[in-house]
């Protein structure tokens, strides 16, 4: 068995794609007509995908508004908002260099996708010819929907638990029903709620376990069999080439994102300052049966935000080193992140939507041949 390697999800939007989505905010052109360039983006990244070799691709979520705003609204301005909801909700997060990304607010319940995961998997099947992943995302991240104190007069706190998880595993299940292969939940906010930046209220709660209880909910719905194809994405966030919580010691973290009985986490660490370090930790608190299933640590060996490719030699020898700390087994190769989780994102750093682009496709050739060097050399190929 040689070592599995997977994306996290998300391409940059093309150039065109990110002017259709302005001029559709704007009124100047319909849905359809919009449905026409983002029809255009997924195909153009499938077959871009498939042709690096990449044994799982991904759609690069192109039809998505963001990884974690795809079920509320259609665009990231907040053109077709959900019901129930309010564009002025908290931050979740402010990145490095200044910019924040902010959440709808919910106004009363109940509490309902108005898009599923799986409606644009559907849509990515019949472009694709090799084996589909698809992100979602977490119940922690959209709990923060709900006001940080106090009650929503008619809708517990409670009732909008059962009903978020209740979405959330719809999410996945729909995936899965659609033909996808596998299916990882993007858990971004699990680092950031390790910081305590006083501008962004929620982070400074000490949330993460209750995050990782909250998530449980949701996994816990699922046989082993299941899980075994569901993961958990970690990174310190990756938006207009920038983070918000690289600076959080993965020792606060790890451990508890282990307790989450997935099969398998992807995890940033390209760009972390000692990967070494990090690869013990997952070593030493990934577990070998996580109720039923072995956690699958895929290490990040690729770097989304900074336009150097790494080459096939860098990546392999990353994984040999990653395989002194973790069982060869329980080993993977991924992105440490996805390569622009937000649909509006001009890549400042690559200089353009569509020349980070090309890095991208070029950086998952790396990752791709990188990994099978690293299964040759460790006797698993
Ligand atoms: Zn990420």
């Amino acid at each position: 068995m040689s070592i599995p390697t997977e994306p996290v999800g998300s391409l940059p939007r093309p150039a065109k794609l990110q002017a259709a989505i302005a001029d559709y905010d704007a009124g100047k052109i319909t849905k359809e007509e919009l449905r026409v360039e983002q029809d255009a983006a997924c195909k153009d990244s499938i077959e871009r995908m498939e042709a690096t070799g990449a044994p799982i691709v991904s759609d690069g979520e192109q039809r998505a508004s963001s990884f974690a705003t795809y079920p509320l609204a259609d665009t990231l301005a907040g053109t077709g908002l959900a019901d129930n909801l309010a564009g002025d909700g908290q931050y979740f997060a402010i990145f490095t260099d200044g910019h924040h990304r902010q959440l709808p607010r919910l106004t009363g319940g109940p509490f309902k996708y108005k898009t599923y995961a799986a409606d644009y998997l559907i849509e990515a099947m019949k472009m694709a010819h090799k084996p589909l992943k698809q992100a979602v995302i977490a119940p922690s991240m959209l709990s923060l929907l709900y006001p940080l104190d106090g009650e929503i007069e008619g809708y517990s706190r409670e009732e909008f638990s059962e009903d978020l998880v209740n979405e959330c595993e719809k999410d996945i299940r729909k995936c899965f029903e659609a033909g996808a292969t596998r299916v990882s939940i993007d858990f971004t906010e699990g680092r950031l709620a390790c910081k305590n930046d006083p501008r962004n209220p929620w982070t400074g709660r000490k949330m993460l376990e209750q995050f990782v209880e909250l998530n449980n909910r949701v996994l816990d719905r699922f046989s082993p069999e299941e899980r075994k194809n569901i993961g958990i994405h970690t990174c310190p966030g990756g938006d207009c080439d920038s983070t918000h919580s690289d600076e959080v010691d993965y020792a606060d973290m790890l451990p508890s994102m282990f307790k989450m009985n997935a099969g398998y986490f992807l995890i940033q660490l390209a760009s972390e300052k000692d990967k070494e370090y990090v690869y013990k930790l997952c070593g030493e608190h990934s577990r070998e049966d996580a109720n039923g299933v072995p956690q699958v640590c895929f290490i990040g060996v690729i770097n989304p935000l900074n336009p150097t490719v790494e080459t096939p030699e860098q990546v392999r020898d990353d994984l040999v080193t990653a395989a002194k700390y973790i069982p060869i087994e329980r080993l993977g190769s991924t992105d440490d992140c996805g390569f622009s989780p937000f649909s509006i994102d001009v890549k400042p750093k690559h200089g353009s939507p569509d020349v980070a682009r090309d890095i991208a496709f070029q950086k998952i050739e790396s990752r791709v041949k990188g990994t099978a060097m690293a299964s040759e050399q460790l006797g698993v190929a």
